[in-house]
């Protein structure tokens, strides 16, 4: 039987991306879903106000590029036919709220830190997500020490910069 029918999932196209990507292939095929991926851009405005006294237009034309074939990448090994790749520029939990209800999923998925103390206080982004979806969410338990295996394996395949 089929649960999700439409499953959006959330990546912020850092190395612990690829532990979503091995339950959402799980969990996509278990229930013969849609599946979806978003990954969003905080606009460089956000950070730095209207204080910076040139245009980011280039750089932010530039973010949008490197996002959307590091994505494609990303949707290339996933293993499992990809409905749509998203990728858009806000504000993360209100894009990602606003694309599950734009593609009527029935669940999202996002990582999770499973953060402590202040970190927890502070939120984040799945803590985020959870609160103002209308729809299902899955938090994916990510490991800290496989990300940064991963990352420390595609730094010295990228070589020195
Ligand atoms: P964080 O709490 O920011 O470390 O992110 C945890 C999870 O939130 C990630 O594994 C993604 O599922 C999701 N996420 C964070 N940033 C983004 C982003 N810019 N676009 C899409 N999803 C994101």
């Amino acid at each position: 039987m089929s649960v999700y029918k439409v499953i959006l999932l959330a990546v912020d196209l850092s190395s612990e991306s690829k532990q979503l990507a091995d339950k959402t292939r799980d969990l996509a095929a278990a229930n013969n879903a849609e599946l979806h991926l978003i990954h969003v851009i905080e606009p460089l405005s956000f950070a730095y106000g209207g204080d910076v006294p040139m245009d980011l237009t280039t750089i932010q034309e530039q973010l949008d590029e490197h996002a959307h074939s590091k994505l494609q990448r990303f949707a290339e090994q996933l293993d499992y036919p990809v409905k749509a790749q998203h990728v858009v520029t806000g504000h993360t939990e209100t894009e990602i709220h606003r694309m599950a209800k734009a593609v009527d999923a029935g669940l999202i998925i996002v990582g999770s830190h499973g953060r402590h103390g202040l970190a927890l206080l502070l939120g984040s982004t799945a803590n985020g997500v959870l609160h103002g979806a209308t729809c299902d969410v899955l938090a994916v338990r990510v490991r800290e020490s496989e990300a940064d295996e991963a990352d420390a394996t595609e730094d010295a395949d990228a070589g020195p910069s």
